[in-house]
């Protein structure tokens, strides 16, 4: 296949500009709508069910929802050492620490992958969202790289994953465009720590006889021969996280953009719902700004936001808006 792909729209770009742009144009004025948690819970069922089509952006907290914490005891108990040895205090602390050596980097970095990216959630949140918007014509975009999405079932041409994955790798440059799968070499860098796989694919690490992770028997640095580099210019590779401009954005994220704005396209005379679940205040642009947008600019739209603690949308679509506040497994729970 020949595709140009500067010839097809990228949704991710197309949509962020467009969200600030309206943004500009807003009070600044913010409110959590009318209502009671029922009566919002209800608004929501009912424009579910009347929609044509559903746009779902996801942020973080649809994960913390589903469990996957980055701190607490998943933390405790397989990055304990990390945790003593640098002060760490937490996964999200620990992506951007800098280790001393590649050996030790990527025995963190194996560690944190895996029990994002490879083992089961602790709760069954995005199988509840899948089973919510099964068989309406749905898109999701989201900012998580955790995978949890097609983990669950949704289907791979209805997902945009915008800001990478943790189970893909690229070249450090980036002398080329391509991503790598690295679960089986990110297995190997956990057995050569003294972790094991379990039988439902959980990380096992050996444990003293109070349950506690034994990690006087675990290594915090992996053999050097483990250390990735690239089949091409042979520079290390790395996680392929948007974090700066050498982020890859490889055939598949490419296709996925350009998915997005044919959706969006697509549906602009139809009646959607832009459902937004645990988007943070703090990262707006991608998934948040453009769905108030849609809001503002479209009379076909509804704009939903599910959100523990930060539930609100600008004064100038409340009537076409509801937010809920709540952890977001119970709101589904409620919804279904
Ligand atoms: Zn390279």
């Amino acid at each position: 296949m020949n595709q140009n792909y500067n010839e097809m729209p990228n949704g991710y770009l197309e949509s962020i500009d467009k969200g600030i742009q309206t943004v500009k144009a807003f009070s600044g004025h913010m409110t959590r709508g009318k209502g009671t948690q029922e009566e919002r819970i209800q608004r929501l069922i009912e424009e579910l069910r009347n929609a044509d089509a559903i746009v779902i952006g996801a942020g973080a907290g649809l994960s913390t929802s589903a469990g996957l914490t980055y701190s607490g005891e998943r933390f405790d108990k397989y990055f304990g050492d990390f945790a003593a040895k640098y002060s760490i205090r937490d996964m999200y602390a620990g992506g951007f620490y800098p280790f001393p050596d590649a050996e030790t980097r990527w025995a963190w970095w194996s560690r944190h992958i895996y029990v994002n990216r490879y083992v089961l959630p602790p709760k069954p949140v995005y199988n509840r969202l899948l089973d919510l918007v099964k068989g309406k014509d749905y898109f999701v975009i989201t900012t998580n790289v955790d995978h949890q999405f097609q983990k669950a079932g949704f289907d791979k041409e209805r997902l945009f994953y915008t800001q990478g994955d943790y189970g893909l790798w690229q070249c450090s440059v980036p002398c080329h465009k391509r991503t790598y799968d690295n679960k089986g070499k990110v297995v190997k860098m956990l057995l050569s720590q003294g972790f094991s796989i379990g039988q439902n694919s959980e990380l096992s690490a050996p444990v003293l006889e109070n349950g506690e992770t034994d990690f006087s028997a675990v290594s915090t640095r992996i053999p050097s021969g483990l250390v990735p580099y690239c089949p091409v210019c042979g520079e290390p590779l790395t996680m392929n996280l948007r974090s700066d401009d050498t982020f890859v954005e490889d055939e598949g994220w490419r296709r996925a953009s350009a998915a997005y704005a044919e959706f969006l396209e697509r549906h602009r005379d139809k009646r959607t719902v832009y459902l937004e679940l645990g988007v943070g205040a703090n990262t707006p642009v991608i998934i948040k700004y453009p769905f108030w947008h849609e809001a503002y600019t479209n009379d076909n739209t509804f704009y939903a936001c599910i959100n523990y603690g930060e539930a609100f949308c600008p004064e100038e679509i409340e009537d076409k808006s509801v937010c809920i506040d709540g952890d977001i497994g119970d709101v589904l729970w409620e919804l279904s």
